[in-house]
């Protein structure tokens, strides 16, 4: 296998920042392809949320200048180096970006930053100055979403980088392509680019605005995403695609989909230090615990043993289906189960649930928050996880549902689909349960039959194992990247 310098770019990182499914991915890949023999650096910013002491970051250069649009900036590099990873690990800081409280969004306007342009066009451009700066000679250039999708764009149109780059390719990850980076046509100049790149239908262009997303499609030498039927989706529908499905299909023969893998040492139910008690596939009884303990930390009556619990974590926004939860609400909340619901994101959900838990005191607990240690104890406690997402490129919770011997219900949509296999109860086999159409009825009717089977102790027994018994660890992904970076380097043709 060849192996490869690798600089993995990403504006969030596990255990450093995190608002989702990226973070987790930017904290477990890089060290899987260290693993393989590879030189790995990763680069992040320095937010004002990342603990600089616990995390032992120390600065390595300060007042490192560059110019953009013909302005002078400057950054200094800091650095971490965790030998159990094999990784290094590099924090742009720039106080005047990244000093602040939430990584993309205000938490006062619940809006993007309004200078998230700038931010993202500092991180770009001191990425490749701090990759100079450390003499490091990349083959492989990896960027995730559009916060670093300007760096493909400035190495193919900079003649700053044209030398020192020369032998990097470079790689883009798209994990939701429902976030492209859209600004303003002025934002265009913020570049420091040559002006007659911009003009409709540009590479940078779309419907007047400046997309850092599309700019990246359109430049890396290789895209990937997170699942391969997202892969497909997003060439197909605009309902998936939104808006770039045609360059994607222009760019089809170097798209490809890669399934994220999960990080056992972190979501491992044998050793999980957050769960009230560990248990094995073999010797699953001390899920119940779990259970007990998730029911009486969120109030739900004890009254019933064997009552279903689902557990739901999950951003509150439009795509992972709460219009679906909304509109089944009261048939869903007569059936026998509980539901646990940890979250946070759009207000209008936000109010949704606290009014369902209004409702439904004893079947409903809404846990309006951002909590690691709960997110495990619900995975260790449900007995079944819901996601009717709309779209979902990879999702990680059900995959972490199966090694917790969770039953997932899941929409039949990208990464859901990927990675969960119907359950027939006749046969024993399966690992979830799966509806087609994002319908409110299917969702209720799944739900229920669901409960059913639960209620057939040897056959959720055998769904649980089969969960429980799937590898998605990060080893299979990794090797697949390298068959990517790759074709990149020698521009040959891997098996799609
Ligand atoms: P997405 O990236 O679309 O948000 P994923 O399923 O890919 O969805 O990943 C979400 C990640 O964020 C998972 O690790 C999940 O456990 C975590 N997560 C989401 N919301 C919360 C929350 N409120 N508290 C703790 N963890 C959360």
């Amino acid at each position: 296998m060849n192996v490869y310098q690798i600089a993995y770019v990403s504006p969030e990182v596990v255990p450093f920042a995190k608002t989702g499914g990226l973070a987790d991915v930017a904290g477990a890949l890089p060290p899987a392809l260290a693993k393989l023999g590879n030189a790995v650096k990763v680069f992040m910013p320095l937010y004002g949320a990342v603990d600089t002491d616990t995390h032992d970051i120390k600065s390595l250069k300060t007042g490192i200048a560059f110019d953009i649009a013909g302005k002078t900036q400057h950054f200094d590099l800091y650095y971490h180096r965790d030998d159990s990873s094999g990784c290094d690990y590099y924090f742009i800081k720039i106080d005047e970006y990244f000093d602040r409280v939430g990584l993309y969004v205000s938490p006062e306007t619940g809006r993007d930053w309004e200078d998230n342009d700038e931010r993202f066009i500092a991180f770009s451009n001191a990425i490749l100055k701090a990759i100079k700066e450390l003499e490091f000679k990349p083959d492989i250039i990896h960027c995730n979403d559009w916060q670093s999708g300007l760096i493909p764009a400035f190495l193919k149109n900079s003649n700053d980088n044209s030398g020192y780059f020369e032998q990097a390719k470079t790689v883009l990850t798209i994990h939701n392509i429902a976030y492209q980076g859209l600004f303003p046509e002025e934002s265009f100049a913020k570049l420091g680019l040559d002006s007659k790149l911009f003009f409709p239908t540009s590479d940078f262009e779309y419907y007047g605005k400046v997309n850092f997303l599309k700019a990246g499609i359109q430049f890396a030498d290789m895209i990937t995403t997170v699942s391969e039927k997202y892969a497909k989706e997003i060439q197909a529908l605009e309902e998936y695609g939104c808006g770039l499905e045609g360059i994607l299909r222009d760019r089809a023969e170097n798209l490809f989909g890669v399934v994220n893998g999960i990080d056992y040492e972190i979501w491992n139910p044998a050793t999980d230090t957050l769960i009230k008690a560990n248990y094995k596939p073999e010797k699953p009884a001390n899920k119940k615990k779990n259970k007990n303990t998730l029911r009486r930390v969120n109030k739900l009556p004890m009254v019933r043993k064997d009552i279903p619990l689902i557990g739901i974590i999950s951003r509150l926004c439009d795509q992972k289906g709460f219009d679906l939860i909304a509109e089944a609400a009261e048939q869903i909340f007569e059936l026998d189960l509980q539901v646990v619901v940890l979250g946070t994101g759009d207000e209008k959900y936000e109010t949704m649930l606290k009014d369902l838990t209004d409702k439904y005191p004893k079947k409903l607990a809404v846990n309006l928050k951002f909590d690691n240690e709960l997110a495990h104890l619900i995975e260790a406690g449900s007995d079944m996880f819901l996601m009717p997402s709309r779209y979902e490129p990879c999702g990680l919770n059900q995959l972490f549902s199966l090694k917790y011997g969770t039953v997932p219900i899941v929409r039949e949509t990208g990464g859901l689909a990927d990675t969960i296999e119907n359950c027939n109860p006749a046969r024993g086999t399966g690992t979830g349960f799966i509806f087609k159409n994002y319908d409110s009825n299917e969702l209720l009717n799944t739900i229920r039959f669901a409960i059913e089977v639960y209620k057939n102790k040897s056959v959720w027994e055998s769904l649980m194992q089969n969960g429980m018994s799937q590898d998605f660890s990060w080893d299979k992904s990794a090797a697949r990247y390298l068959e990517i970076y790759h074709k990149a380097i020698v521009k040959e043709t891997v098996s799609t």
